[in-house]
């Protein structure tokens, strides 16, 4: 892609041609896993948009002026004027694909992407999810020259991102910011030399054949696979959820709480998370109401003792959702009070719901073998039934689901396949 300047800037872009503009830094995990993507999509739209980049601290004017504020942003221009949406952070070939749509047309961007000839990459191990068992995984593997290509639907890090503080990650005497412990097991892994394919569409996987395909164009071809997408937030089920989901209703603290300086809350669960979370959103929001079915919390007992000692936040034993509404600009969840069976309604700016996680499945088909709770089965080297799949971290059978666990089954799975192909 060629490289433009804020002096050039109006002569490039403001002139009346098809441009895409992409602002990005240095140091930027996320511009780098743009990068590829751009430079697939040059060589098939490259005649009828002009792909250019800008780096964003060297042209600190023209990105405040347009006001673009983190990097990577991607912009769209048609005869000068800025058009579509923009597009920041881990932005997917597919999302950039989509914008492209109104200014080229979709029947032409549809016509050129048919001309796309599909690519095979071979690889000795490929591994899906990037986590710390991921993570963990492609280290070792990648220290033992194992050929290893690791791929994640979203950026890399996976829950330990979006954690707030990790207190209990060993060799940090301080806690821990969850996306810098994320981000230094990935740039360690990524330093090592193992292959990213992050912020994908993964459109097939087919564990027999260990066969992978990205962005619907891409096969990975691997002697092995390591399942290790981890878990998704659980929803309740309830009406609302779905149509207020991200528009009142949140299930990640540290992405939203900033949100809600100054702002009463409903916090749904009675677990660590409910708790650990809720603590850490009163250090925003002015009062807290969790909600919990049971009539004790579950979570441990330091957790407990600091969350009834903070007069930020109180709670609702014996009580389940009904049902989520919008009042205004006000979120109302309606709740059952399982003793009474009466029902009332709490009123707040927002609600976070933190009941537990679900193990991410979806794309294996039926014939790996789970538990009673749908967890990958696996034997103690993190082998599953299928032969040359392995699973590891959250997405597998255990008890005790932390970092450490996950990072110790990456480790686990990465020797024993370094024992049979290194
Ligand atoms: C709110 C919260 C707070 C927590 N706090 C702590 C804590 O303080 N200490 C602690 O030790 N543990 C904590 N945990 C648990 C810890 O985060 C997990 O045990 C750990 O992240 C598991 O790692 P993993 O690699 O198995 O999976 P994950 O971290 O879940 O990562 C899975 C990755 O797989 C990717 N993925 C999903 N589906 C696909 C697919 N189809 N293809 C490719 N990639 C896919 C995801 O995008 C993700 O990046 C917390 C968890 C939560 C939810």
């Amino acid at each position: 892609m060629r490289e433009i300047n804020e002096i050039d800037f109006e002569k490039e872009v403001l002139t009346g041609t098809n441009v895409l503009v992409d602002f990005y830094s240095t140091e930027c995990p996320p511009c780098e896993a743009l990068a590829p993507k751009l430079e697939s999509l040059e060589a098939l739209f490259g005649q009828e948009i002009k792909f250019l980049k800008i780096f964003r601290q060297g042209n600190r004017d023209l990105a405040d002026k347009l006001g673009v504020k983190s990097s990577p942003t991607l912009l769209f221009y048609q005869d000068g004027e800025e058009v579509s949406g923009r597009l920041t952070g881990g932005i997917k070939r597919a999302e950039i694909v989509r914008e492209l749509k109104p200014i080229l047309g979709k029947e032409r961007v549809t016509k050129i992407m048919k001309t796309q000839k599909p690519t095979v990459v071979h690889a000795d191990v490929a591994i899906l999810g990037a986590g710390p068992g991921g993570l963990t995984a492609g280290l070792y593997l990648c220290q033992a020259r194992i050929n290893t290509v690791l791929v994640d639907i979203a950026l890399p890090g996976g829950n330990v991102s979006t954690t707030h503080m990790v207190s209990n990650y060993p060799g940090f005497i301080e806690p821990q910011p969850g996306y810098l412990l994320s981000h230094n097991m990935s740039e360690q892994t990524k330093r090592c030399g193992t292959t990213y394919r992050v912020a994908v569409d993964v459109t097939h996987v087919d564990l027999e054949k260990k066969e992978i395909t990205i962005d619907g164009q891409e096969t990975i071809k691997a002697k092995r696979i390591i399942i290790a997408t981890g878990t998704s937030p659980n929803r309740i089920g309830i009406p609302g959820e779905q149509e207020f989901k991200g528009q009142g209703i949140s299930y990640c603290a540290t992405c939203d709480a900033k949100y809600f300086h100054d702002k009463e809350v409903v916090v749904i669960g009675g677990g660590n998370s409910a708790i650990e979370e809720a603590d850490f959103i009163s250090k925003f929001a002015s009062k807290i109401t969790i909600v919990h079915q049971f009539d004790q919390l579950q979570a441990n007992k330091t957790a407990q003792e600091k969350a009834f000692a903070n007069p930020k936040i109180s709670f609702l034993f014996s009580h389940e959702p009904r049902a989520f509404k919008k009042a205004g600009d006000k979120m109302v969840v309606e709740v059952e009070d399982l003793k009474t069976k009466e029902l009332k309604t709490l009123t707040s700016d927002g609600i976070f719901v933190f009941i537990g996680q679900k193990p991410n499945l979806e794309m294996f088909g039926n014939l790996i073998e789970l538990d009673q709770w749908g967890y990958i089965k696996t034997d103690e080297d993190m082998r599953t039934n299928i032969g040359g799949v392995f699973a590891v971290g959250d997405v597998g059978s255990k008890k005790y689901r932390q970092i450490t666990t996950a990072i110790a089954d990456g480790t686990i799975a990465a020797i024993a396949i370094t024992r049979e192909i290194g």
